[in-house]
C-alpha cells in the first residue's frame, strides 16, 4: 500500500514554481489522499508552522525560503457525479491538472470550461482566485467547492455563494491560512451556446472560418490565442499576469480615458470601471525592459519573467518599480496578482 504522503525536509522550490524561483521550503509534504490531512497537520514537527499549499506554483512569487510546511495536493480523481439531463455535475479533486480536466470535460460533451483551456495549474487552484479567461470566469460553472476548514478541523462544503467569488478574489484567498481545497463540484451544459463576448476570440474563430464553433472548437481557438500572446514558462519562466487590472470609481476612469485617449475601459460590477493593466505599463515604456536576469516580457506587458536565475526577491523589487511608475503616471495603484511568500508587496 503507497502511504497517503511523503515528507522532505529543507525542500527545494525551484522547479515547483513557474518563476523558476530558488527558494527551500522547511518541509514539504506531498499528499495523496486528503484523508491524512488530519494526521499530517497534527504532527508535532509543524506545530505552530505556517502552511502553504502548492499546486503547480504559477501563481506564486518565492520572495524568500518559505519557514513552515508545503502541502502539496496529489489526488486527482474525476467522474460524474450527477446527471440533470441538460448539464451534468462533475467533481474533479485538487491534484488533477486543470487544462487536463477541460479536455476531459470536452471530451465528455461537456461545455462550460472551453474558454479557460490552457489556463496552467492544478483543479484546487483554480477558485482561489476565481480564474478567468477570454470572457469567462470559473465561478460561472462552480456549484461547491470542498475544503478541509484548518481553523475548525473539518471538512466543509461551501456553496458558490458563500465562496465570495470576485474578480481574480475569493474567501479561500481572503483566508489563505484556513483552507485546502479538496475538491471542486461544476455543473457544465452539454448544450451551450458557446461565450464569445470576447473580441479576441470572435475574431480568431473567424480566421478558423468556425461561424458556429463547438466547445472544442472554441478550446481550440483560446489554445491558439494564448500560444501567440503569452510567453511559455517551459522557455521563458513566468507567472502569467502579474498584475491585477485595476477596479476604479468609473469617474475616475472617464478622467483618465479623456486625459489618454486609447487606455482601455471596461465597465464593471458595483459603478467601477476596469482598467487596462497592461496598457498602463506600456504606457510607462515599460514593456520588454529588463534589469539582470529579471524582465517585463516583450510579449505582454503583464508578464514578469525570469529570464535565468533572477532571485525572488529581485523580481518583487522590478514589480515594485512597475507598480510605483504606474502610480506616478496615472494616480493607479497596481495589485499583484500572483501570491507573494515571505514579503508584503508594498
Ligand atoms: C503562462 C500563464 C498564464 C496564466 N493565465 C491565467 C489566466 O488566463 N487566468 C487566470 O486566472 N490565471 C492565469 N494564470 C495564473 C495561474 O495559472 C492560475 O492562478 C492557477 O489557478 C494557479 O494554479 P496553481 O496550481 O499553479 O496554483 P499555485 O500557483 O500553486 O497557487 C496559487 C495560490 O493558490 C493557493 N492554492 C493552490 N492550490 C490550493 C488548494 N488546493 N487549496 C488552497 N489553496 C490553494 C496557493 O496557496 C496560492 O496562494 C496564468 C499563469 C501562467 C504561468
Amino acid at each position: 500500500m503507497t502511504a497517503p504522503y511523503t515528507l522532505q525536509s529543507d525542500a527545494p522550490l525551484r522547479e515547483l514554481n513557474t518563476l523558476r524561483v530558488a527558494a527551500k521550503a522547511r518541509w514539504l509534504a506531498t499528499v495523496r489522499d486528503p484523508a491524512a490531512l488530519p494526521d499530517l497537520l497534527g504532527r508535532q514537527e509543524f506545530t505552530g508552522l505556517p502552511v502553504l499549499v502548492l499546486g503547480l506554483g504559477s501563481n506564486v512569487l518565492f520572495a524568500a525560503d518559505f519557514e513552515g510546511l508545503v502541502l502539496r495536493p496529489a489526488w486527482r480523481d474525476v467522474r460524474i457525479s450527477g446527471d440533470e439531463g441538460d448539464a451534468a455535475l462533475v467533481r474533479a479533486e485538487a491534484g488533477l491538472g486543470w487544462d487536463a480536466l477541460v479536455d476531459w470535460t470536452l471530451a465528455q460533451q461537456l461545455s462550460g470550461l472551453e474558454n479557460l483551456a490552457l489556463i496552467p495549474g492544478l483543479v484546487g487552484a483554480a477558485p482561489i482566485q476565481n480564474i478567468g479567461a477570454y470572457g469567462a470566469e470559473v465561478s460561472e460553472v462552480i456549484t461547491a467547492v470542498e475544503a478541509w476548514d484548518r481553523r475548525d478541523s473539518t471538512l466543509a462544503m461551501l456553496p458558490c455563494l458563500e465562496c465570495r467569488f470576485g474578480y481574480r478574489d475569493s474567501i479561500f484567498k481572503q483566508e489563505p491560512d484556513r483552507w485546502i481545497v479538496t475538491a471542486v463540484d461544476f455543473r457544465l451544459p452539454r448544450n451551450r451556446e458557446p461565450n464569445l463576448g470576447y473580441t479576441g476570440l470572435r475574431d480568431e474563430l473567424a480566421a478558423l472560418k468556425l461561424s458556429q464553433p463547438t466547445a472544442a472548437q472554441v478550446a481550440q481557438a483560446v489554445r491558439r490565442l494564448r500560444r501567440r500572446k503569452l510567453p511559455d514558462p517551459e522557455f521563458l519562466p513566468n507567472a502569467g499576469s502579474f498584475f491585477k487590472n485595476p477596479l476604479v470609481p468609473a469617474g475616475l476612469a472617464d478622467a483618465l480615458a479623456a486625459a489618454h485617449p486609447g487606455l482601455p475601459v471596461h465597465a464593471s460590477s458595483e459603478g467601477s470601471s476596469k482598467l487596462s493593466a497592461a496598457w498602463l505599463i506600456e504606457a510607462c515604456g515599460l514593456k520588454g525592459i529588463r534589469e539582470g536576469d529579471c524582465g517585463v516580457s516583450a510579449q505582454h506587458a503583464l508578464v514578469l519573467v525570469n529570464h535565468g536565475s533572477a532571485s525572488g526577491a529581485e523580481l518583487l523589487a522590478l514589480a515594485r518599480h512597475v507598480a510605483d511608475s504606474v502610480e506616478l503616471r496615472f494616480g493607479v495603484r497596481l495589485e499583484p496578482e500572483p501570491r507573494i511568500v515571505g514579503a508584503s508587496f508594498r
